[in-house]
């Protein structure tokens, strides 16, 4: 069932007539036809959502790593759906799949990285102290001789007046750098909430333009949002990228524990609680460490294809069909690797993102079933590669198809409710477009309340797919289930979510198994469906909020 007002003792099942719901609330019920609820209710179920959750994340998929059989079998799998389902091909030249390169980075880094220090050599132990990818896609990586630098959070922000750089020059240096972006002040890069320059992606683009060797990030939890279990598992492997075009690249880009980062700036005569004091203002200059590093490693270096699925169902206005609302969840994880502690290699992602994909699939059939087809085109588009840094979304953005200016709005799943039903449900990017107007009052229909990010400091507008839309200018907002669960003790929600972050992301363990419940999913993938069709109804584009960081792109696309 989708609507269940336990709340206002309003419960809705198949069948029931559902004025009672509509008196509650006149604005939604007006928008939004009963023929609708019931079609959403028969598409939107626990077996069309388990169903491509147990088959994605099945052993048999292998975990989805990009380039590999289970990577094809998924987009066969997704698009043999979408055709059954009615939709047509939207990729290049009526295609199925958005292929695209990706290039494949290998590094063999030493077991131990070398520093010299006037109290004597240090050693870094890999994987356990230091984890670094290429920065380069080239067969060999390096640097002699290089020294260290401190440059706090290493951010130039013109509109906070911030510069942690002060026009030193780090050319050819190994720069150590602060996680997140300040979030002691409400004013300064807005409070907790992190912003992109609190993202690795920033820090790392942020030293090349400075020309810098190298980097390594200070690893601890709170500033990166996950533990260091995450940082080896996703930086342990084989890195992919898209294909370089002559940026400005590091040779190396590290990550190090807060433990090493603090035992090697000792042996160099600092203090890293000291350091990290003195970044905490706009005065900071950068800080010779006095310490020197060498480092060479190869690259295992490969050339993969993988790609983007698209199907489309075209609108009915012959005017709005041009335009398009476009779904998107990632279809990819990170395949085979490490063992975790039972042996288990296959690294299943079924929360992350079978879940997300599912949930596109049960949106795709409510809306192949309905009796009209929506204004609007609507598009399913599952993109590849997201957890090696957002790349499917990103070559669509770069090579969309359609026109940024004609793309409506774009809503992202990634993840999905498995633990019941939820009094909330979070928007990440609330407050950013008229789009949560609409939302909001389909939650309201479920007796249910739409939240902000209650992780703000994690940063997670930047770390899913509709990044890359919101970059080309389009409302964008990506869904990420409740808190508050319906007949649980308050706190208990962010208590799983803390002991699932801790054990079971990005690890084997995430896995489809009998305590999944769906009632809260099937909830929530219906708030991106009728939120999708009121705005491939309506007749105006969903648009920013005045002042929103992402709205002079739109604005470019619109001119367009
Ligand atoms: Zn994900």
């Amino acid at each position: 069932m989708i609507f269940k007002h336990t709340s206002r003792m309003l419960v809705l099942v198949a069948g029931m007539s559902i004025t009672a719901v509509q008196a509650q609330t006149p604005a939604a019920s007006a928008a939004i036809p009963a023929a609708i609820y019931g079609i959403a209710q028969r598409s939107i179920t626990a077996s069309t959502l388990a169903a491509p959750i147990r088959y994605l994340a099945s052993d048999a998929l292998e975990g989805r790593g990009p380039a590999t059989r289970g990577d094809t079998l998924a987009r066969l799998y997704l698009a043999t759906e979408l055709e059954s389902l009615g939709y047509l091909p939207a990729g290049p030249n009526k295609s199925w799949q958005q292929e695209f390169d990706v290039v494949g980075t290998t590094a063999q880094l030493p077991n131990n990285w070398s520093f010299t220090t006037k109290s004597g050599p240090v050693d870094l132990k890999l994987s356990d102290e230091y984890i670094a990818g290429s920065g380069v896609q080239t067969d060999s990586a390096g640097f002699d001789n290089a020294e260290l630098v401190f440059v706090g959070y290493g951010i130039e922000a013109p509109e906070y007046k911030w510069n942690d750089f002060k026009g030193v020059d780090v050319k050819g240096k190994v720069l150590v750098m602060l996680n997140n972006d300040p979030d002691w002040d409400d004013k300064l890069f807005a409070g907790k909430t992190r912003l992109y320059y609190g993202r690795w992606t920033y820090k790392y683009e942020s030293a090349a333009r400075h020309g810098a060797a190298g980097v390594i990030i200070v690893h601890t939890t709170p500033s990166a949002g996950y533990p260091w279990q995450v940082v080896q598992s996703s930086w342990g492997g084989e890195q992919f990228e898209l294909p370089a075009e002559g940026e400005p690249r590091i040779q190396m880009k590290g990550w190090g524990t807060e433990e090493a980062v603090r035992r090697l700036v000792k042996a160099g005569g600092f203090d890293l609680d000291k350091l990290r004091a003195a970044a905490k203002s706009r005065a900071f200059k950068p800080v010779s460490l006095g310490i020197k590093t060498s480092i060479h490693f190869n690259n295992k270096v490969s050339r993969v294809r993988t790609g983007n699925v698209a199907g489309v169902l075209p609108g009915s206005d012959p005017k709005l069909k041009d335009e398009v609302v476009i779904y998107t969840a990632h279809h990819d994880h990170f395949g085979i690797g490490a063992p975790d502690a039972k042996g288990d290699k296959i690294y299943n992602g079924a929360q992350d993102n079978a879940a997300g994909c599912a949930q596109l699939l049960a949106i795709a059939r409510a809306f192949a079933a309905l009796p009209e087809r929506p204004r609007r085109s609507v598009m399913m588009l599952f993109v590849a590669g997201e957890e090696q840094g957002l790349l499917g979304s990103r070559y669509y953005s770069l090579h969309p198809t359609y026109a940024p200016g004609k793309i409506a709005a774009n809503i992202n799943y990634d993840g999905g409710n498995f633990r019941g039903r939820t009094k909330d449900l979070t928007q990440i990017g609330k407050g950013k477009s008229s789009i949560d107007a609409i939302a909001q009052a389909m939650l309201e229909r479920q007796g249910r309340v739409l939240m902000n990010d209650q992780f703000p400091d994690k940063g997670y507008f930047y770390r899913s797919d509709q990044f890359n839309f919101a970059k080309i200018g389009v409302p964008a907002l990506y869904f990420h289930g409740g808190i508050e669960y319906i007949g649980k003790p308050e706190g208990w929600g962010r208590e799983q979510q803390d002991l699932w972050t801790e054990h079971i992301y990005h690890q084997p363990s995430d896995e489809i198994d009998d305590t999944w419940v769906f009632d809260g999913m099937i909830e929530d993938a219906a708030v991106g469906f009728f939120t999708g069709w009121l705005v491939a109804q309506a007749d105006a584009m969903p648009t920013w909020n005045p002042g929103d960081e992402f709205e002079a792109a739109r604005k470019k696309a619109l001119a367009n």
